[in-house]
């Protein structure tokens, strides 16, 4: 671990931003899962949320992440509905991106909430029911011949407005992040080897000093 990558671990826990997430409701094909992911870790989505395709799993490990299921942890749900509803009970607002007859433009509302973006299967986007359960259904405005977007295009569009709105709002010069998490965080991407030992052995991480060292117990 040398001082520079520890530093750049402090940087980008420092911008993390676990009150941004998204759901992905059936994303089946790994490419644009990946993509997806990669698109939270650059804007900051600490943890990301998933239904698998159904007869499939979720699915990860895709060469054009760059890596970035590393940086992003997935929570997995049975179903969409249930997502939905166990992220408003935690605070989030839910935005759909559905057409519907109250859908509005995905620059309206306000990304400095707590905020889940909603995002459907490629084949069949996302289910009436989750729409509806959603608080607001957003659409991205199309003028072209084609009807819909790459749901990972859309996905990085309405994220790159939260992040305006957020970086607007001075969220990424104060860490999110409660201490507790930035210091557990930091010691296992600083040391992904060590920290499963220590959970293993029910021993709490040591505490890093800022060039990245610690006491090792081990
Ligand atoms: N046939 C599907 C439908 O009728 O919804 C098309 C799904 S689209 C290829 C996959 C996903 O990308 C959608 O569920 C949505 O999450 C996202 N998406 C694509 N175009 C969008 C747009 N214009 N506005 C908002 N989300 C969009």
């Amino acid at each position: 671990m040398t001082p520079e990558r520890f530093a750049k671990i402090q940087r980008v826990l420092a911008a993390r931003q676990p009150t941004l997430t998204v759901l992905m409701d059936e994303v089946n094909k790994p490419h644009n899962f990946s993509a997806i992911l990669r698109t939270c870790d650059a804007v900051g989505v600490l943890r990301a949320h998933a239904v698998a395709p159904r007869g499939g799993q979720v699915p990860t490990f895709n060469a054009t992440s760059g890596s970035a299921e590393k940086w992003v942890e997935v929570e997995q749900h049975a179903s969409a509905t249930q997502a939905v509803q166990a992220l408003q009970q935690r605070g989030f607002q839910v935005l759909a991106t559905h057409l519907s007859e109250t859908s509005v433009d995905y620059r309206v509302p306000d990304y400095t909430k707590p905020t889940c973006v909603l995002l459907g299967a490629e084949k069949w986007g996302v289910s009436d029911e989750a729409a509806r359960a959603a608080d607001h259904n957003i659409i991205i405005p199309m003028f072209g011949m084609v009807q819909s977007l790459n749901v990972s295009v859309a996905a990085a569009t309405i994220l790159f407005e939260a992040q305006r709105q957020r970086l607007l709002a001075g969220m990424y010069q104060q860490p999110q992040l409660p201490r507790a998490d930035y210091d557990k965080l930091s010691f296992e991407w600083a040391y992904p080897d060590l920290a499963p030992l220590y959970r293993e052995r029910g021993e709490a991480y040591p505490a890093l000093n800022e060039q990245g060292d610690f006491v090792a117990k081990l």
